[in-house]
């Protein structure tokens, strides 16, 4: 049993990325195939000089991370399967297998269960990944799905948190801000549906965020995107959380500093009209917003030409020397001190920023 007497830490004190500091603080590697284990968006195994393996895990638990009550089940197991991805192509990997583990409590027939499989065996097959395991438990309450996915890269190709350098070009892919905006609409319905069960709501002008929240796809194009172009990203990042949160990422993991431009962060015309229809600040939800599954990644000023109007890249800013911090330069010229404002599961506060 756990005796909490003693111990006064509450979780929200810590944070996320404190508390797994916390935890792991005291990890030792042993074995001579771990090139890296925490701290990145997968560990690095190496079995051979040929090939590194790649491996992570995230875990989503109901009511934290989803809500039954506009995610249909398979858009779940699809989404769940794109998280883990995400973080694969992030490292500038090929993802290969999975394995699936689910706790569900007796509230789930069986019927609901082939619901999520159906979307997982869909992110499997469209994704090219085996599903090779996983572990069945039961739950007190809700559902909780943790996913690990295994890739593999060549050793020069891969691409972790801590390589960027002064002087790097800053570059996004794809547009931001759309799945938090897509999740704005899904709740206002929700609240519109319990007052009114019989409302119809017209959500054809949002389809393109609601689709961005609910079925989410991750960059599987873009290591191969890059390795036809012959670039190589100097560090690599996937935007679950917000784009501040990983460029503070990818800067304190190399000690650089970065600027970034609001005028260069890419927006979809749904993302901004909705914004205005919220009257919420567009460039806050691309900074804050999270779960778009786009990728974050430095690279050297030589390779501008390579990646210079490819429709699936924005140049967003560069990489400065750490002691210049990190900014966000907004469109009327101001420097303004970029902050870690996202997504955090033990924040209590700050729920308003969101
Ligand atoms: P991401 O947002 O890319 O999924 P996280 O912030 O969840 O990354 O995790 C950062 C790093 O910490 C990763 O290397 C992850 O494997 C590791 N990590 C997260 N939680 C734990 C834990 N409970 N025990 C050990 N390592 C953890
Ligand atoms: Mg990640």
């Amino acid at each position: 049993m756990f005796d909490n007497k003693g111990s006064k830490t509450s979780l929200a004190e810590l944070g996320e990325f404190g508390l797994i500091e916390h935890l792991t603080r005291f990890v030792e590697l042993s074995q001579a195939s771990t090139k890296k284990g925490i701290g990145d968006d997968a560990a690095i195994l190496q079995f051979s000089n040929e090939e590194e393996v790649v491996v992570t895990t995230d875990m989503l638990v109901e009511g934290v991370h989803f809500d039954l009550a506009y995610m249909p089940l398979k858009h779940l197991g699809y989404k769940a399967v794109m998280v883990n991805l995400s973080d694969i192509y992030a490292m500038n990997a090929e993802a290969t297998q999975i394995t699936v583990s689910i706790a569900a409590s007796n509230r789930f027939p069986v019927e609901a269960l082939e619901e999520l499989y159906a979307g997982i065996l869909l992110a499997c097959k469209t994704y090219k990944v085996d599903l090779v395991g996983g572990d069945t438990t039961s739950s007190t309450a809700g559902l909780i799905i943790s996913i690990t996915a295994i890739g593999k890269a060549k050793p020069n190709d891969i691409c972790q948190r801590n390589g960027a350098k002064p002087n790097d070009l800053l570059v996004v892919t794809g547009d931001l801000g759309g799945a938090y905006m897509g999740l704005q609409v899904l709740e206002r319905e929700k609240q519109v549906f319990k007052v009114n069960p019989n409302a119809q709501p017209d959500l054809e002008p949002y389809t393109y965020i609601i689709e961005r929240q609910l079925k989410p796809e991750a960059r599987k194009d873009i290591p191969t995107l890059l390795k036809s172009l012959e670039v190589t990203p100097t560090s690599m990042i996937d935007i679950s959380d917000g784009l501040s949160s990983e460029i503070i990422h990818l800067c304190k993991n190399a000690k650089v500093g970065a600027n970034l431009f609001e005028e260069k962060i890419p927006l979809d015309p749904t993302v901004i009209s909705v914004c205005e229809e919220f009257n919420i600040d567009s460039t806050t939800i691309a900074l804050s917003g999270g779960e778009d599954y786009e990728l974050l990644f430095t690279i050297n000023q030589k390779d501008y030409d390579k990646i210079k109007g490819n429709p699936n890249f924005s140049i967003i800013g560069h990489i400065t020397e750490e002691k210049e911090g990190m900014h966000i330069i907004t469109r009327a010229n101001q420097k303004i001190a970029l902050k870690a404002r996202g997504w955090n599961s033990f924040e209590e506060d700050e729920q308003e920023n969101k």
